[in-house]
C-alpha cells in the first residue's frame, strides 16, 4: 500500500523528545553526514510530522537549505527503497520534490532522506484553478510544464500514481512543484488514490501504475484545467470521493449519454478550442479508456499545449480566442465576428 504522498503534511505538536515510538527528536545544531555525497548537513528546527517520519529543515555545506525526513522505525524500509531508487535515477524534471540523498545515523545506517524545500509560493491544483485572477496564460505554462515534467519521468521507465493530489502551482509564474515522491512508481505495487482521476483500470485493481495511467490522469487534470469541468462526469469536481465504474466522455461523438454538462461554460470552452486540440482529449476518453495505450502521451500534449498558444489570439471586441486551421470560418465566441486563420504555425 501506497501513502498519498507528502502533500498531505500536517503541523507538528509538541510531544517533547520523546516520540510514542521510542525515536529521539533530533536536536539543533546536530551534524549528520549524507551517504552519497559524503558531505554534511545541519539539523534546524523540526517543522512538520509525516507520515513516514518528523520533517525537519537543514542546511547543507553550501548554506541551501533543505527538508530531511528523519524515518520511524516502522516504515523504514520501505521509504529508504523508495528513497534509493529514486537517487539512483536522479532528479528527472526540477518540478518533482525528489529525493536527493540519503542521510547516515551515528551508526552510518540510511536513516534519513534529503529532500528540496518546497516553497510557500505554491498552491493545491484545487485552490490555483479557484482563482478568479487565473490567465490563460498561467494555464498555458502550467499545462505545458507537467506534461513535460511527466514526460521527462515516463522515459526512465518511472510512473507517477500520486498525480491525483501532487500537483501544485506557483499562481505568479506558472511553476509546478509535483510533492510525493513516495508515490512515484516502478509499477510493482497497486496504488488507491482519487478516483475521479484515476484511470478505470486502477479503479477497478485490474492494472499496476504505468505511464498509461498516468496518461489518464494527465488528461483529466488538463480538461479540468482548459474547460474548467470534469470529462468524464459532470457532477464532479477535483476531489469528490465516488467515480463511476464505467465513464462516459461528455463529449463523446458517439455517446452523448453525459451531455451536456450542466454547467454551460464548459461548452462554451470545449467550442472555442481549435478542432486539433479537442481531438486529443476526445482520443483519450473515448477509444483511450478501454485501449490505455492509446492514450496520448505527455511529450504529445506538451507539443500540442504549445501550439496552441500560437493559435490563441484576441478579437477584435477583447475577446480570447483560438484561430483553428481546419475552420477558416470560426467566428468569435462572443461577438461572432469571422477569426480567419491567425498566424498559426
Ligand atoms: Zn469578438
Amino acid at each position: 500500500m501506497v501513502d498519498r504522498g507528502s502533500a498531505k503534511l500536517t503541523i507538528v505538536t509538541d510531544d517533547g523528545n520523546q516520540r510514542p515510538d521510542g525515536e529521539l527528536r533530533l536536536e539543533n545544531g546536530r551534524r549528520l553526514h549524507l551517504a552519497g555525497s559524503g558531505t554534511s548537513i545541519t539539523v534546524g528546527e523540526r517543522v512538520l510530522a509525516h507520515a513516514p517520519g518528523s520533517v525537519y529543515r537543514v542546511v547543507d555545506a553550501s548554506g541551501t537549505e533543505h527538508a530531511l525526513v528523519w524515518l520511524d522505525s516502522q516504515s523504514r524500509d520501505w521509504q529508504l527503497d523508495q528513497a534509493r531508487l529514486l537517487c539512483r535515477t536522479g532528479i528527472v524534471h526540477a518540478a518533482f520534490c525528489w529525493p536527493i540523498d540519503l542521510v547516515l545515523d551515528d551508526e552510518l545506517n540510511e536513516r534519513g532522506i534529503l529532500l528540496p524545500l518546497v516553497e510557500g509560493r505554491f498552491e493545491t491544483l484545487s485552490k490555483f484553478l479557484h482563482r478568479s485572477d487565473l490567465t490563460f496564460d498561467l494555464r498555458l505554462t502550467v499545462t505545458s510544464e507537467l506534461a513535460d515534467a511527466l514526460g521527462k519521468l515516463h522515459h526512465t521507465g518511472l510512473c507517477f500514481p500520486g498525480l491525483d493530489s501532487g500537483v501544485y502551482a506557483d499562481p505568479q509564474s506558472g511553476d509546478i512543484a509535483l510533492i510525493g515522491w513516495e508515490a512515484v512508481s516502478d509499477g510493482t505495487r497497486y496504488f488507491l488514490g482519487n478516483p475521479t482521476v484515476m484511470a478505470p483500470e486502477l479503479t477497478k485493481g485490474e492494472e499496476l501504475p504505468s505511464p498509461y495511467t498516468d496518461n489518464h490522469a494527465l488528461a483529466v487534470h488538463l480538461f479540468l484545467i482548459f474547460m474548467r469541468g470534469h470529462p468524464l462526469d459532470h457532477e464532479l469536481e477535483l476531489d469528490d470521493p465516488e467515480f463511476p465504474p464505467d465513464p462516459v466522455f461528455v463529449f463523446d461523438p458517439a455517446d452523448a449519454s453525459h451531455r451536456p454538462p450542466p454547467d454551460p461554460l464548459v461548452v462554451t470552452w470545449w467550442h472555442m478550442y481549435p478542432k486539433f486540440f479537442q481531438e486529443h482529449f476526445i482520443q483519450t476518453f473515448t477509444v483511450g479508456l478501454s485501449d490505455p495505450p492509446r492514450r496520448v502521451s505527455p511529450d504529445e500534449w506538451r507539443d500540442v499545449i504549445n501550439r496552441l498558444r500560437s493559435y490563441s489570439g484576441e478579437c477584435e471586441c477583447g475577446a480570447l480566442v483560438f484561430y483553428d486551421p481546419q475552420e477558416p470560418q470560426k467566428t468569435c465566441w462572443r461577438c461572432e465576428a469571422t477569426l480567419g486563420l491567425g498566424s498559426g504555425d
